[in-house]
């Protein structure tokens, strides 16, 4: 199956997304991740990249659909792939298509993994981390029995500062401003369905594989049996023409015997039409050889 997958910061979408790498055995694959490894492993786009973040510019389009190109190329992308974090625009989702188009893999299934903004908020702004385990808990959502202390072992819970209201804030408008128009694009297209992502965390899983199964397994089924029958069909063609085949392989003796009566059968009429010609305009005598040596060999 090959899905992308769109949501704020804070709906829980990478959550989401290892849940379905584990249930169906298929590659998530994250731009950040495989830019980090492009570089880190020196390609050549992963050189042009280098030199772009160098620069303190942004990694163009074509270099990261180059790297994801090179990713679903590998076979372990054959059994398809969930992409996060990409496309965040529309020319990058029509880059996209095109792509997947050339390599006969289009895209199945855009699932938003939506949340309201207010919950977003919450989530975000709430996040509590301790400082000596690395515990995390949300001031509304799942509080600590003691503010600001860790159950686990006492420690004291961390705000991280790109957590204010703020920042959040912003993140969340920018998020809004990219992926807007990008549901309105896979909706078009008649891929876009949406799964709320607020409540127990499987709850949501079950929601998502049931949207997935009704949106890509029956077309899977209908695919894998069309492959089927026009494999049974190129299979009874095999059969019926080995059949054919099989007849003269049978008889050995049938194949030489049927070609050797052709040069025969040929000569005679080459020598016949020639014979002729030369016979009425020049000489009779020796157009007349021929025609009898192919009489003589005929009446054999
Ligand atoms: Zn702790």
């Amino acid at each position: 199956m090959r899905i992308v997958l769109l949501g704020a910061p804070g709906s829980g979408k990478g959550t989401q997304s290892k849940l379905l790498v584990e249930k169906y055995k298929i590659h998530q694959i994250s731009t950040g991740d495989l830019l980090r490894q492009a570089v880190a492993t020196g390609t050549e786009l992963g050189k042009r990249a280098k030199a772009t973040m160098n620069a303190g510019q942004l990694v163009s389009d074509e270099i990261v659909l180059g790297i994801i190109q090179e990713r679903l190329s590998h076979p372990d992308a054959k059994s398809g792939f969930i992409l996060d974090g990409f496309p965040r625009n529309i020319p990058q989702a029509q880059a996209l298509d095109a792509m997947l188009a050339r390599m006969g893999q289009p895209l199945q299934l855009a699932l938003l993994v939506d949340v309201d903004s207010e919950v977003l908020m919450k989530r975000l702004t709430g996040r509590r981390n301790c400082g000596s385990c690395g515990a995390i808990y949300n001031i509304y959502f799942s509080p600590p029995k003691t503010a600001g202390k860790c159950e686990k072992c006492g420690g004291v819970l961390q705000h991280r500062s790109d957590d204010n209201e703020e920042t959040v804030r912003k993140r969340l408008t920018v998020y809004q401003q990219q992926t807007a128009p990008l549901v309105s694009y896979y909706k078009a297209q008649g891929k876009l369905r949406t799964a709320r992502g607020v409540g127990a965390i499987g709850a949501i899983f079950k929601n998502v594989t049931d949207i997935i199964e009704a949106q890509i397994r029956p077309l899977a089924a209908v695919m894998g049996q069309i492959e089927q029958a026009s494999a049974a069909r190129a299979k009874a063609a095999k059969a019926a023409k080995a059949a054919k085949t099989a007849k003269p392989a049978a008889k050995p003796a049938a194949k030489p015997a049927a070609k050797k009566p052709v040069p025969k059968k040929a000569a005679p009429k080459k020598a016949n039409k020639a014979a002729p010609k030369k016979a009425k305009k020049a000489a009779p005598k020796k157009a007349g050889k021929p025609v009898k040596k192919a009489k003589a060999k005929k009446t054999k």
